[in-house]
């Protein structure tokens, strides 16, 4: 990996810790490999609790001068940040490729997705306004500022390793937090590589860290219980968020969690069919269907159930699935043993109740972690992918027959993350994207994700907005400022 950079520094195995980078105190490291080959690409430091204690004290410290400055001076060193994730894009792709597995053409797609929130929330640093709002009292002049939330720290996943940071560290250090970001033990590479140029970029010493660990709930117990930390940013599983939510309530932390979805994808009789297959296409097999929020029960109406599928079968088994480094490779190897064990179990479950494979549904000729690109037919709500994510590349077709029917369908989970849905007419169009109990909707795309839109879930798919002016706010605190005069 290191002879393909063109910068080789980029590739880092030390933890960033308030400025400097280091082993763990013990000199242990965890392996990270590369889920293609299954080969370790890198040995990295492995902190614990006492390192993650040193990193929160120092951003305590540096966030004051940091705060204390313009929004204009902090926006020029995110601005900086920016630039340089995109001067060095073919490299932190390639580095994100080899410890991730996505192709290539997906990774640097995700390195100028990453990029786009640091540019976004530096721009944002100069618009943290405030608010006067007319007195209640003839004495009384109100007003409303808004302050930086103190430290706050992330824990992050391997699909986007780094993209989920970037949306959280952007806008911290937009307005003047400190940053301690954990990222995933599979991806620590990418966030180092992040570190690396936020250092050259003029991110003062201390404000962020990167403390790499192969412990995370140590290191979560550590954020939640460490009483300098203010706020918790977390993108995971619902079952992760409900332990960390509840262990950050004894310091009544604010939290922002990013968890599971359960998307359904919505193809009504009237749809341009074309338009809807290139959309669950994309919606469905992006990142090998390792995304929160990929398609995972795609609806088809009854009248176009059977063209919709033979032309998705033919759209799929045109995919080239291969090592994401060599150029070509539509879908990677998936991340890991138990992501192939979780898609087998979904498949065995639709077929063992009478659902059809209709193409893949088996590993793939290629090995380790690979997996052929499935569709299926005749899947119902009684089996297990009706309620939970399979997060692999496996598209199951649910037919059915009206609105009602398919809202019902479609809101029957604890989630609520992104749903899509393909329809022309304009009255369908308006009732279905008001009924559907989601917190982001595309009508007639599957692509749906924007620095400048505000990304999030309702229901147990999480609390908070990522990106968009309104993806601030989790970092800001309001002051009412009441003066008699
Ligand atoms: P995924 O399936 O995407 O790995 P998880 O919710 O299991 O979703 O993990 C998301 C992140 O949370 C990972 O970085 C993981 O290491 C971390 N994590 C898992 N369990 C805990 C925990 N108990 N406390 C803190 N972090 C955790």
């Amino acid at each position: 990996l290191k002879s393909r950079l063109k910068d080789p520094s980029l590739l880092e195995t030390r933890a960033y810790l308030a400025g400097e980078w280091v082993g763990a105190d013990d000199g242990a490291t965890f392996d990270v490999i590369n889920p293609a080959r299954g080969d370790v690409i890198a040995k990295v430091a492995d902190l614990g609790r006492a390192e993650t204690a040193r990193a929160i004290a120092a951003a305590d410290t540096a966030r004051r001068d940091w705060a204390a400055r313009t929004g204009k001076d902090r926006a020029a060193v995110l601005r900086k940040w920016y630039e340089l994730m995109m001067e060095n894009q073919e490299d932190l792709a390639l580095i994100l490729t080899a410890e991730m597995g996505k192709p290539l053409a997906e990774a640097r797609g995700e390195i100028a997705y990453g990029a786009s929130f640091v540019e976004w929330f530096g721009e944002e640093a100069k618009r943290v306004y405030g608010e006067t709002i007319p007195g209640h009292q003839p004495d009384k002049r109100i007003s409303v500022i808004r302050q930086p939330i103190g430290v706050a720290a992330s824990i992050t996943p391997w699909n986007f390793p780094n993209a989920m940071i970037a949306r959280k560290v952007a806008p911290a250090l937009a307005v003047g937090c400190g940053f301690v970001a954990r990222p995933a033990a599979e991806t620590p590479l990418s966030a180092l590589a992040m570190a690396v140029l936020a250092e050259r970029a003029g991110v003062p010493t201390g404000v962020l860290s990167v403390i790499t660990s192969s412990r995370a709930s140590d290191i979560g117990k550590e954020f939640c219980e460490n009483p300098i930390v203010r706020k918790l940013t977390f993108t995971g599983s619902t079952e992760v968020g409900r332990i960390l939510l509840r262990q950050s309530a004894d310091q009544v932390m604010k939290c922002s969690m990013e968890l599971g979805g359960n998307a359904p994808f919505i193809v009504f009789d009237d749809a341009d069919l074309d338009a809807a297959v290139q959309g669950a296409m994309m919606s469905k097999y992006r990142n090998n269907g390792q995304t929160c929020v990929c398609a995972n029960r795609i609806y088809v109406q009854a009248g176009i159930y059977d063209a919709f599928a033979q032309k998705l079968k033919a759209a799929v088994e045109k995919l080239n699935v291969g090592d994401g480094l060599a150029e070509g490779s539509d879908l990677g190897p998936l991340i890991n043993e138990e992501a192939v064990t979780k898609i087998e179990d979904h498949i065995s479950d639709i077929v063992a109740k009478g659902g059809q494979v209709l193409t893949g549904g088996r590993r793939h000729g290629n090995g380790g972690t690979f997996f052929e690109p499935t569709v299926l037919t005749g899947v119902t709500q009684d089996m297990k992918v009706a309620q939970e994510e399979t997060f692999g590349p496996m598209a199951p077709l649910f037919r059915f027959d009206t609105e009602e029917e398919v809202i019902a369908h479609a809101n029957d989970t604890i989630f609520g993350l992104a749903c899509y849905f393909y329809a022309r007419d304009i009255g369908r169009i308006t009732r279905v994207q008001e009924a559907l109990e989601y917190g982001i909707v595309g009508v007639n795309t599957g692509l749906i994700s924007s620095e400048v839109a505000p990304f999030g879930g309702v229901k147990q798919s999480g609390l908070g907005r990522e990106g968009s002016h309104h993806g601030i706010d989790d970092y800001l605190e309001m002051k009412y400022i009441c003066l008699s005069v």
